[in-house]
């Protein structure tokens, strides 16, 4: 499969270079040439498989030329082996209509480990050649971070730097990231807020001399191989409540837009979706944008779903680019446009492309709370905020009345428990397999928030060997 970028003037890369890379060297973001095709009958053929075959199948397309079938097979094996339940991603009933589709089971408890536990093994298999030793730096506000240093602890060619604001992390979001001891592994407290501790990365990626010293590498969302990843679970659940057979519809937790796009890529494989819902927390730009156009970013607000408080959502680009009939063109001059006014229009052709598969709604912190009530009280089921989020908006959806409705459930509830406390007064316990994060040995620097600290520090770490 060849890899195009959404801007139309980056090299066309396989599927181990755009994995590599990331970011398009032209600012755009890699996708696929073309979608793959299932046909109703290669869908109905999933019926039975388990996750790490259902994965096979609907990746094989994606990474042809770079991997083949039985090297794909063995890398879902390992990533898909670190998850606590054997379904993967078990589908738990709520209602005669509405499911959660349970994307916690990983090491790390947020959905975020089902992209990024694979995404670990194709960099150490692509890497495994030598030559190349990949350096990567983030910036985490919580969940990316600890899914991310999981993924790669340990790992050979691989280094990661990932840098979080003190003390505005909560303290199991922390100590997931700073108990991990593995030698490959540099956490970096910073002074200053999550903003800031992003702007140094992006710093640190356009500057020469760090370019010069390393191979740079991001594992934020916009990387493909991730939402490749997430495309799986849609084929899997719906195959599970009748697909194909039967259009099924799916609510989506949404900040970076990555993951509810993973469910558009399904559906332009050719799953039967009844609707995709855009949920978001009271940052509603995606939800503005769909429901009139007015794409234009304000101010973060903070909020009890901190996954999902989100000005701009990079992944969005990946939309446009097939609402505009793949012209690289158009979406490098609409992109320009928005990053001078921070604003533009979505044009009503463009909309109206969207309308046909996409809903959004905009969740306010009542509502989330209301929801996680319901969900105990109706569903006996302790969810997190994100999927109360995502589920509220699955209650508000107007849709036919035999159509099964899928909240996926991004985080364990035990990540949140001061919120799901707050509004059930149950306070979820940690897992037993995470049980004695409290007790671990912590290890990470601390660093002002000085940009050339921050990168004295991590030259001479990758020195040091
Ligand atoms: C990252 C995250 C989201 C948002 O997913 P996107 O792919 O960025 O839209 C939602 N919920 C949780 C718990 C997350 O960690």
């Amino acid at each position: 499969m060849d890899y195009i970028s959404t801007r139309g003037a980056a090299p066309t890369l396989d599927f181990r270079s755009a994995t590599l890379a990331g970011l398009a060297n032209d600012g755009g973001l890699y996708v696929p040439a073309r979608w793959p095709h299932m046909s109703l009958d290669e869908i109905r053929a999933l019926a039975g498989l388990d996750y790490v075959e259902t994965a096979v199948r609907v990746m094989t397309p994606f990474v042809a030329g770079a991997l083949c079938e039985d090297e794909l097979r063995e890398l879902c094996r390992a990533a898909y082996g670190r998850f606590s339940h054997d379904a993967v991603t078990p589908l738990v009933q709520l209602d005669h209509r509405h499911w959660l589709l349970e994307l916690f089971h990983g090491p790390t408890l947020a959905f975020k480990d089902v992209a990024l536990q694979l995404l670990g093994q194709l960099f150490e298999k692509f890497l495994s050649g030598g030559g190349t030793d990949l350096t990567i730096v983030g910036a985490t506000s919580g969940d990316t971070g600890s899914a991310a240093i999981e993924a790669v602890a340990g790992r050979e060619h691989i280094r990661i730097f990932m840098l979080h604001p003190e003390g505005r992390v909560s303290d199991v979001q922390r100590r997931q990231m700073t108990t991990v001891l593995a030698p490959n592994v540099h956490n970096i407290a910073i002074d200053g807020s999550f903003d800031d501790a992003q702007a140094m990365v992006k710093r640190l990626f356009g500057d020469a001399e760090a370019r010069n010293a390393l191979t740079l590498s991001a594992v934020n969302s916009i990387n493909w191989a991730r939402l490749m990843a997430q495309v799986v679970y849609y084929f899997y659940a719906a195959v599970r409540l009748g697909g194909p057979d039967r259009p099924v519809a799916f609510s989506v937790p949404t900040g970076n837009f990555g993951d509810v796009f993973a469910g558009y890529v399904a559906a332009q494989m050719g799953l039967p979706v009844a609707r995709l819902v855009v949920a978001t927390n009271v940052n509603d730009i995606l939800h503005r944008a769909l429901a009139s156009g007015d794409y234009s970013a304000g101010s973060v607000t903070a909020t009890a779903t901190p996954s999902m408080d989100i000005q701009v959502s990079s992944n969005f680009e990946r939309l446009l680019f097939d609402l505009a009939g793949r012209d690289g063109g158009a979406i490098t001059a609409m992109m320009r446009e928005f990053d001078t006014n921070r604003a533009m229009t979505i044009p009503a052709d463009m909309r109206a492309g969207a309308a046909g598969l996409f809903t959004s709604a905009r969740i306010d912190g009542d509502t989330m709370a209301m929801t996680l009530r319901w969900a105990k009280e109706n569903g006996g089921q302790v969810i997190d905020p994100h999927s109360a989020v995502g589920l509220a908006a699955a209650r508000e959806l107007e849709i036919e009345d035999d159509v099964p409705i899928v909240t996926l459930a991004t985080a364990h509830p035990a990540k949140f428990p001061d919120a799901v406390e707050r509004a059930t007064g149950v306070r979820p316990p940690l897992p037993a397999r995470l049980g004695n994060l409290f007790d671990r040995e912590e290890r990470y620097e601390r660093l002002t928030g000085d940009y050339d600290a921050v990168k004295a520090h991590i030259l001479a770490e990758v020195a040091r060997g």
